[in-house]
């Protein structure tokens, strides 16, 4: 039966079976596809199959592989459906692949899906993907839509590399340098602004020649900063415009926040009477919306507050650095962006930043649980990871919502826990209020004879703490030192006070209403009775005094 298979079927029909069969199963027929190893099938729909036999193909179960039989009709034949091919990929499927060529460019995967007017897709991720051909994408070049195809599994020509525009050529090293002593001449912070320009994947490979988009291409600079580039790194003689100083959307938003805090309210309050909330969208951009003094709903005295912080109207150059924005660059610099993780939403839905959720990973090491958020089958995310050696990951910007606190039903429960979960977190909203730090960390141990063991089965490895009657991985100094100054800056950044929920960080709090309007940090453990993290052990007390004390309230 098997040999009759790979005579008498198409490509084409093998691609349908074994979508009808992830259909019948409730799964995905790509990932099927992929795990079948038979991607590379849609080169050729119309060839005829020479794969494995059914039986021999990888990675399906036995019930799958039945189906795929079955869906072939062996030996009788096979409707062809009229779908298009193309029809085939979901929404989903498409932004990874945007994703995914993004990252093979070393470009910022949600600026690429925005440039191929594409963002909709994430709207409804399961939908079949119904936009243009990847040929016809607007705004992306030939080589981004080449790696697009590639991504997509489809034959692709590879182009050239993009060649930057100026002709002199430079190594990575001299444009980081240039974009630092831009940064500095500003006021900014180097790192930052080689974030927004989407280059911080220079460092991986300092003295190669750089081949990424011309200067001019670049996002996230002002015209002024390009020229500035260009002209440190020697490009342009006399082009750069006389400095003038430039207000980024930053250093407003600072100063706005910098008002609050003197007047007693919250910064994004303000910020939203002012009608500039957009300006989180491209914070290192220039400034361009109305001058302080037209801004609505601000009274004067506010409006004096905010010209006296940004330098205004003496004419001299904004106050960039105040001491607060110093201790914050020192963390920026550390903090290691590794995303965006697919599993995000580019919107918190109107919801302030309130509150900062504490996890524990329940894994082992720092790179496992990344690539557990960036891979879009976990569909969860966080914004921040903290390795066991300090080290800290973002992976989801703090203006985007990740998916690390949701209640919604768990596997096996009734439908009436699950329902009462849904409506919790609907009252709450727990991601669209919060960002999401998770530990290193494994949770729960079992103890054998004098060894302790993780719930994957493994030994565990370092310090291990009894408390209420069970074994917990300890966390490491350097992890909880980083997590104050991690916490200290998100607290200082988003004005979220430096407080716990009424009845303690990591208890569970059945009042939905108290924590619907919770502003201050807490435990996952507090917001979900099904969750454990970050366990009885982690320590509440040094966390909460030494933000306290980083931020002048001790
Ligand atoms: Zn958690």
């Amino acid at each position: 039966m098997a040999d009759t298979t790979r005579l008498s079927v198409t490509n084409q029909q093998v691609i349908n079976a074994i979508y009808k069969a992830a259909k019948s199963v409730g799964r995905n027929g790509w990932d099927l596809l992929s795990r079948a190893g038979l991607t590379s099938l849609v080169r050729d729909r119309q060839g005829l199959y020479r794969g494995p036999d059914i039986e021999a193909l990888p990675g399906l179960t036995a019930q799958e592989k039945a189906l795929v039989r079955e869906a072939l009709g062996l030996p009788a034949e096979v409707p062809q459906p009229e779908t298009p091919p193309a029809a085939l990929l979901t929404n989903q499927q498409m932004i990874n692949a945007i994703y995914k060529a993004a990252a093979a460019l070393g470009k910022d995967g949600w600026d690429l899906l925005r440039r191929a007017d594409l963002v909709h897709l994430v709207r409804d991720r399961q939908a079949t993907y119904e936009g243009p051909a990847v040929d016809a994408l607007p705004g992306l070049s030939a080589a981004e839509k080449a790696q697009v195809k590639i991504a997509l599994g489809l034959p692709a020509e590879v182009s050239p590399p993009e060649e930057p525009t100026p002709s002199g050529e430079f190594t990575h090293q001299q444009l980081i340098n240039a974009i630092y002593k831009v940064a500095k001449s500003a006021g900014l912070n180097g790192w930052s602004l080689l974030r927004a320009a989407g280059l911080t994947y220079l460092v991986r490979d300092r003295q190669a020649v750089y081949r990424g988009p011309a200067i001019d291409d670049l996002p996230g600079l002002s015209s002024v900063q390009k020229a500035q580039v260009k002209a440190a790194l020697g490009l342009a003689e006399e082009t750069v415009p006389p400095s003038i100083p430039q207000i980024t959307n930053q250093q407003v938003i600072n100063a706005i926040y910098q008002t609050a805090r003197a007047t007693g309210q919250q910064g994004w309050t303000l910020l939203s009477r002012a009608k500039l909330t957009h300006l989180v969208q491209d914070r290192q951009g220039a400034y361009q919306g109305p001058a302080i003094d037209d801004l609505p709903g601000l009274s004067d005295d506010e409006k004096t507050r905010l010209k006296e912080i940004l330098g205004l109207p003496a004419g001299g150059p904004p106050k960039p650095a105040t001491g607060e924005t110093e201790v914050a660059a020192g963390i920026e610099g550390k903090i290691k962006w590794q995303g965006p993780s697919p599993n995000q939403e580019p919107t918190r839905y109107g919801h302030p930043i309130e509150m900062i959720v504490m996890h524990y990973t329940a894994s082992g090491s720092t790179a496992g649980t990344v690539s557990w958020f960036m891979n879009p089958a976990s569909k969860v995310s966080v914004h921040y990871v903290v390795g066991r050696d300090g080290e800290i990951v973002q992976l989801v910007k703090d203006e985007c919502r990740a998916h690390h606190a949701g209640q919604g039903p768990l596997p096996g429960q009734s439908e009436e826990i699950g329902e009462r979960r849904r409506k919790r977190n609907r009252i709450i909203q727990p991601n669209s209020r919060s960002l999401g730090i998770e530990m290193v960390n494994w949770g729960p141990l079992q103890k054998r004879g004098d060894k302790y063991y993780t719930w994957m089965g493994s030994e565990c490895p370092g310090e291990v703490v009894l408390k209420n009657g069970t074994y917990w991985q300890a966390y490491t100094d350097s992890q909880l030192a980083s997590v104050i100054q991690l916490v200290s800056h998100l607290c200082r950044k988003h004005n979220i006070p430096a407080q716990y929920p009424p009845l303690g960080p990591g208890t569970f709090d059945p009042d939905d209403k108290t924590l619907a309007t919770f502003k201050g940090i807490l435990g996952h453990s507090a917001l979900d009775n099904q969750k454990r993290d970050p366990g009885p052990h982690f320590d509440w007390d040094r966390l909460l005094a030494g933000v306290r004390e980083n931020l002048g309230q001790s």
